[in-house]
């Protein structure tokens, strides 16, 4: 069945959900999908104000976005958001939510360790288990998950995070295999260092020397990362499954 184009369905658009799109790179992601068209249901986990102006901000751009509070980690959460999202069809699914708890091993207890495992993958195994449902069905589908290269590399004081972000790009690969013949695709996007509140929050001396190790010479924009995910939903991806693309300014080549 062919991939639908939100252009070609006007008053029915294709509806995509996105985790974590009140902000960074999730935002530019909801905006620029709800800007092609698309209708974006996208979750967030306490910041109200943000997602209000993402929603206001993509109804003045004449989109369409509907916010809903639901942490990704509690499974409950997950659940009851997921009833009232799949009682439609879903295109497709980015699985962007993250959070950061880092630390060294020894200093790392077990409440850190699965608050991040908990937001980057188990939500992700979650909420793309509910979606591929509606998926199977409609006998199309995508889906994209935002990775890290520290899930590639490894960091010092984030084993949880890299677990949990190279679990996910090993999710995405599993998932291609076993969906592929229902002609949905299940490929990963893998930020290098991206200019959001989650870099905001580094030092200065962290900053300049994280930017003097990207071959660019500076840190992406998250519109460059939404981008690519845009791409990965469009039929221009079609024969595109079980990879993961980089975008870090040639810094995990
Ligand atoms: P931000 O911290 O800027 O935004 C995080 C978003 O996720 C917010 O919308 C936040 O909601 C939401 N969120 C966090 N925890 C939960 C939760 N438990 N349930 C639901 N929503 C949640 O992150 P970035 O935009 O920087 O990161 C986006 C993705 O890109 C993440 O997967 C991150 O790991 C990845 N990435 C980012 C890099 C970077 O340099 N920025 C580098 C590599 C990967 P709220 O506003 O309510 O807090």
């Amino acid at each position: 069945m062919t991939d639908p184009q939100p252009r070609d369905l006007p008053g029915d658009a294709p509806t995509v959900v996105v985790s974590g799109g009140s902000r960074g790179i999730g935002r530019a992601i909801v905006e620029l999908l709800a800007a092609d068209g698309y209708l974006v249901h996208f979750l967030y986990l306490s910041r109200d104000d943000a997602a209000a102006e993402v929603v206001a901000r993509v109804a003045a751009a004449g989109g369409r976005a509907v916010a809903h509070r639901c942490d990704v980690s509690d499974r409950a959460a997950v659940e009851a958001t997921l009833e009232v999202l799949t009682a439609g069809p879903i295109y497709a699914l980015v699985n962007n939510a993250a959070t950061l708890r880092d630390g060294h091993l020894l200093l790392m207890d077990e409440e850190r360790w699965d608050i991040v495992v908990d937001t980057v993958l188990t939500a992700a195994y979650r909420l793309a288990r509910g979606c591929l449902r509606a998926m199977l069905h409609a006998g199309h589908g995508r889906i994209v998950n935002v990775g890290s290269l520290s899930g590639n590399q490894g960091l010092a004081g984030q084993t949880n995070y890299a677990a949990a972000k190279g679990g996910l790009a090993a999710f995405g690969r599993s998932l291609a295999r076993e969906v592929g013949r229902y002609g949905i695709t299940v490929n990963t996007v893998v930020p290098g260092w991206i200019d959001t509140d989650l870099l905001a929050a580094l030092p200065e001396t962290r900053r300049t020397k994280a930017v003097a190790s990207v071959p660019l010479g500076r840190f992406g924009t998250p519109n460059e990362v939404a981008h690519v995910v845009r791409f990965l939903l469009s039929p221009a991806a079609s024969y595109i499954t079980g990879c993961a693309i980089r975008v870090d300014g040639g810094l995990g080549s």
